[in-house]
């Protein structure tokens, strides 16, 4: 159904509403998982991509954890089997962004960038997260120029250039071992002497010989006008801090849920993800939440799309109780 208001979420130009029965905010592994389950229970969901159609997962130049792909399988690879799955059952992927939602009563509002607002008898919210920045001087103004926060996006640039990646996660290292590819050298600036990475994953960098390792230390500022030229390094035992020459810094610290648009009308936990039980039900009946953006503990591709189908099945009960 679709007609045009001037109401909620329009702002000059006349906004389309459509309504729908799921909507689904987010194209990652949650998202299409939901849309998987949804539509093959006929509720004709609608995807909105949100920024990144695919998630995070779609940055990722190879999963190998992904249960079915025993040689790994492209992050935009994985992610285009799901859409095609998803739309094969009559999912629809529409693009644009939330910018505000209304969950005070049902069907809930929600107006996105698009030209386009959607009332939703109920909700599957699966917004990611995104990449924490390191907050230092230098850094902003930097980002694009030689600071990045994605390998497989512009390690390519980076062809024989010796670069810096900050973090100790598996995000950090995967990227790291994924960088050496190009670079010359790759040094993993961890605050800490141990990593947290997985064994799997430590065990490749530590034998890779590319890969070096400054423990203990961190980045205080980033230098350079229009390409990075050098970093302040600090010791964090000794306190000391000393200059160090390097052509780029991969930032791999960790993530934030994408979860704001949200505050006031969701519960949200202090790490920013949006509370749910166990039948990824939040606060308000008929929304739920999966993925990165309700998922403070494992944070997988795995789990987010379980998390998503999980959703889809609760929003499909939710919906038949009351037909
Ligand atoms: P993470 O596990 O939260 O690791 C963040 C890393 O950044 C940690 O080593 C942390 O240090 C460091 N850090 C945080 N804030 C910092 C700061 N201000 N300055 C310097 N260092 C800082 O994040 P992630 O690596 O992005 O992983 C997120 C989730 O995705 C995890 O559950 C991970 O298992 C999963 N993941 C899995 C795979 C895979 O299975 N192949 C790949 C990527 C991600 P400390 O260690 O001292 O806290």
């Amino acid at each position: 159904m679709e007609f045009s208001l001037s109401g909620f979420g329009s702002k000059n130009r006349e906004a389309v509403e459509k309504e729908v029965k799921l909507l689904i905010l987010g194209a990652g592994p949650a998202g299409m998982a939901a849309a998987l389950y949804a539509a093959r229970a006929e509720l004709e969901p609608v995807v909105l991509t949100g920024m990144q159609l695919g998630g995070q997962a779609a940055l990722t130049h190879t999963i190998e954890n992904y249960p079915g792909f025993p040689d790994g399988v492209g992050g935009t690879s994985l992610g285009e089997l799901f859409q095609q799955q998803a739309e094969h059952f009559g999912a629809r992927v529409e693009f644009g962004s939330a910018t505000s939602v209304d969950l005070s009563s049902r069907p809930f509002k929600v107006a996105t960038d698009s030209g386009t607002n959607y009332k939703a008898w109920s909700l599957i919210i699966a917004t990611g997260a995104q990449s924490n920045p390191l907050n230092v001087p230098g850094e902003k103004d930097l980002t694009g120029k030689g600071v990045s926060y994605c390998g497989t996006c512009d390690g390519w640039f980076f062809k024989n250039k010796d670069i810096l990646v900050v973090g100790g996660g598996d995000s950090a290292v995967e990227e790291a071992i994924f960088l050496t590819r190009f670079a010359n050298s790759v040094t993993i600036v961890h605050r800490r002497d141990e990593l947290r990475a997985g064994a799997i994953l430590q065990k490749r960098a530590k034998e890779n010989p590319k890969i070096k390792f400054f423990w203990n230390t961190v980045v205080t500022e980033i230098i350079g006008d229009d390409a990075v030229k050098s970093v302040i390094l600090k010791d964090i035992v000794s306190g000391e801090t000393r200059q160090h020459d390097t052509d780029g810094v991969f930032v791999f610290v960790g993530h934030t849920p994408n979860s704001s648009l949200f505050n006031g009308q969701l519960e949200i936990d202090a790490k920013g993800c949006i509370v749910v039980d166990s039948l990824m039900q939040t606060t308000v009946p008929g929304v739920y939440a999966a993925g990165e953006v309700a998922d403070p503990h494992f944070r997988q591709v795995v789990t987010s799309a379980g998390m998503g189908a999980a959703a889809a099945i609760q929003a499909t009960r939710f919906l038949e109780a009351e037909e």
